[in-house]
């Protein structure tokens, strides 16, 4: 994280707060925004948060409930959450409090054992593979409040507006109009406003009013699936109680969720398939019910429930929308004003933890969408994107959720020695659940990988994975995604080849001459006048030497740029291998001698992959994407 480019202020360099006097959002709903967001959950946060680095952007958030979720919901977060609370700035406090999932259990009844459950397997959880974050959990409450704080520091100073419904959404067919969707809400009190805004994004979970007021129907399974579920402080002589554990029983299936704080306990119990049309609360099942029931699937062990935390019974089908945006009962041209994110457009079961995760990977899809739009960076036409590639991602959430919870809901095989078909499952798995496999098909915004063979690591489409590398100015070692941060920047990195890299008539420096001074240069033709040389692309580059051997003056100056109102050099943009490890060249399969042009997202997904002297490649692949600034 870099600051003070353009002065110094005192205290929390994050907190926007110290640094200016903007004026707190009063109490009324703003009658004009550039974006309202209906809906707090983390669909809606994590997408407040993520506009609220744009201090030039006005956006509203507003939920029906009086404040912020104090406890339950869901829990998992996979490391690609992870990956992107540490470009939003936050993944150090999930990690400070979060339990770690480290390994999985599998127990189940064995013919041998009439009186109960018995150990089938315990192995190591295989996600760590895929992400250098783990996967975490941690109560759903308390990533809203990281997101909250994210929000309220960021440069658009965002608070809630708690306690108010929206009641009403319409869309003007004025092609003209600035503020073309109008929202009407209500508060506890009767009290009726009303909201103009550019955009509104309907977060409001899985009853969406947003979603009915475009008519967008959920298709899908609708026999829905109850699930019981409770967090709970007890007192257990079962051994596997800090890891998490499936247990297939004759008795019935739970899945056990150790949780923060070395006590705290979940427990999800499967209860019995509703029949259409029937709601949860007409099941009258209690906790003592729920709590009656894991006592009998968990014999021989004891159970003694000392604090039930937060209990719900939760109903959930395996549903999904044809488009998430307001485009379904409208002619061809029309673009997307209304949009949908979450729990919204796509409902699924626990079992893959899934439910917290996907909903922010679709607001982190979205964010940077609407402010490159909004901000004039590109046409109103990249939001088509949004639902043609989050909409691929929740089809194959649902097509997994359902093999999951097929078997899952078998009956336990009766095999005392090899693994189950839920635990060969869950091994295969562990990628998808890790969030970090998700891959975007060629689009306006993802290129066809033409190049792909010069960096084989760095699928086109897929998340940039991260890796270790020194930065050349100061020695420190860095992950290299870490240095992606949420800010509506594409990226440039630039991996040079074997070529010496002072040689002026290396492609390094012919790549960096174009960028600064060629006039059909991406970088001049999108960036406004008077702006940060990499306020709209940065460019970083990766040279395969020894810090020790460099200094950054040997390089070009467009590399280390000059920034903010002192002219100040940027010097944290170029970054060299680690002799001490298999150098980044060796694990994202990076030609050494050939080198690679990697063109990557705002939300961090590689769009192309391209040679280190492709420039007419990089000229095509941004004169799709971004509008000229002047
Ligand atoms: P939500 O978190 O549902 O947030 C939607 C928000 O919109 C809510 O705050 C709501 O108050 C607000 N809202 C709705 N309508 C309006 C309106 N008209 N006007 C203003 N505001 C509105 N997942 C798991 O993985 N494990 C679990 O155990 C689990 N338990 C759950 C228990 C419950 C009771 C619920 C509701 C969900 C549970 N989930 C669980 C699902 C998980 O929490 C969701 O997948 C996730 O929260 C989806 O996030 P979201 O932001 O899309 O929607």
């Amino acid at each position: 994280m870099q600051f003070y480019v353009n002065g110094y202020f005192p205290g929390d360099p994050r907190d926007h707060n110290t640094e200016t006097t903007k004026e707190k959002p009063g109490n009324s709903l703003p009658t004009e925004v550039d974006v309202l967001i209906v809906g707090c959950g983390p669909a809606g946060l994590l997408l407040a948060a993520q506009l609220s680095a744009f201090s030039d952007i006005t956006s509203c958030i507003v939920d029906q409930k009086s404040g912020p979720l104090a406890v339950g919901q869901a829990d998992g977060i996979s490391g690609r959450s992870l990956e992107i609370f540490q470009a939003l700035g936050f993944s150090d406090r999930v990690l400070r409090e979060a339990y770690f999932l480290k390994a999985i259990s599998f127990w189940r009844s064995a013919s041998q054992h009439p009186k109960g459950i018995v150990s089938a397997e315990k192995k190591s959880d295989g996600r760590s593979a895929f992400s250098e974050f783990p996967h975490v959990v941690l109560n759903q409450a308390r990533v809203h409040d990281f997101l909250l704080d994210v929000m309220h520091q960021g440069p658009a100073q965002l608070t809630p507006h708690y306690g108010r419904r929206m009641t009403a959404l319409s869309h003007s067919p004025d092609l003209e109009s600035p503020y073309p969707v109008t929202a009407h809400f209500e508060n506890d009190d009767s009290v009726l406003e009303t909201v103009t805004a550019r955009f509104v994004v309907g977060c409001d979970g899985a009853r969406s009013a947003v979603r009915a007021a475009i008519q967008v129907p959920l298709h899908g399974d609708f026999a829905n699936k109850a699930w019981g579920v409770l967090d709970l402080l007890l007192i257990t002589d079962f051994p596997d109680i800090r890891i998490k554990t499936i247990v297939q029983s004759t008795e019935g299936n739970v899945l056990i969720i150790p949780r923060e704080g070395g006590h705290l306990v979940r427990f999800y119990v499967e209860l019995d398939q509703l029949k259409t049309d029937e709601r949860v609360n007409a099941l009258d099942v209690s906790a003592d019910d729920l709590i009656a029931v894991i006592k009998r699937i968990m014999q021989p062990y004891a159970i003694t429930v000392k604090e039930i935390v937060w209990w719900s019974v939760y109903e959930i089908g395996q549903r999904l929308c044809d488009v998430f945006d307001n485009r379904m009962h409208s002619t061809a041209n029309v673009l997307p004003r209304i949009l949908i994110a979450g729990d919204a457009c796509h409902t699924h079961s626990p079992k893959a933890g899934q439910g917290m995760n996907v909903s922010m990977h679709d607001s982190f899809n979205l964010g940077w969408k609407l402010a490159a739009v909004l901000r004039g960076q590109s046409a109103h036409q990249l939001l088509l994107t949004y639902s043609d590639e989050r909409r691929a991602i929740a089809q194959e959430l649902i097509d997994f959720d359902k093999e999951l919870a097929t078997i899952f809901s078998r009956p336990p095989e009766q095999t005392d020695s090899s693994q189950s078909t839920l635990q060969q499952y869950l091994v295969k798995a562990d990628g998808y659940v890790s969030g970090t496999q998700v891959r975007y098909p060629p689009s306006m915004i993802v290129g066809n990988a033409g190049r792909q063979n010069l960096a084989e690591g760095y699928p086109v489409g897929v998340r940039f994975a991260s890796a270790d590398v020194i930065r050349l100015v100061d020695a420190r070692p860095v992950q290299l995604g870490h240095v992606l941060e949420a800010d509506g920047r594409w990226r440039i990195i630039a991996f040079a080849g074997s070529q010496p890299v002072i040689n002026a008539e290396s492609a390094l420096h012919k790549l960096a001459h174009f960028l600064s001074d060629s006039a059909a240069s991406p970088i001049r033709r999108c960036t406004p006048i008077g702006a940060d040389w990499d306020s709209v692309i940065e460019t970083l580059c990766v040279l395969q030497v020894d810090y020790r051997a460099l200094n950054v003056t040997d390089l070009p100056d467009s590399l280390w740029p000059a920034k903010g109102r002192y002219g100040l050099r940027d010097y944290e943009k170029i970054f060299c291998v680690d002799p001490d490890q298999d150098s980044i060249y060796v694990r994202r399969g990076i030609s050494k001698t050939q080198g690679a042009l990697l063109i990557v997202r705002p939300d961090q997904h590689v769009a192309e992959v391209l040679a280190l002297d492709d420039t007419a490649g990089l000229i095509t692949f941004f004169d799709a994407v971004l509008l000229d600034a002047h």
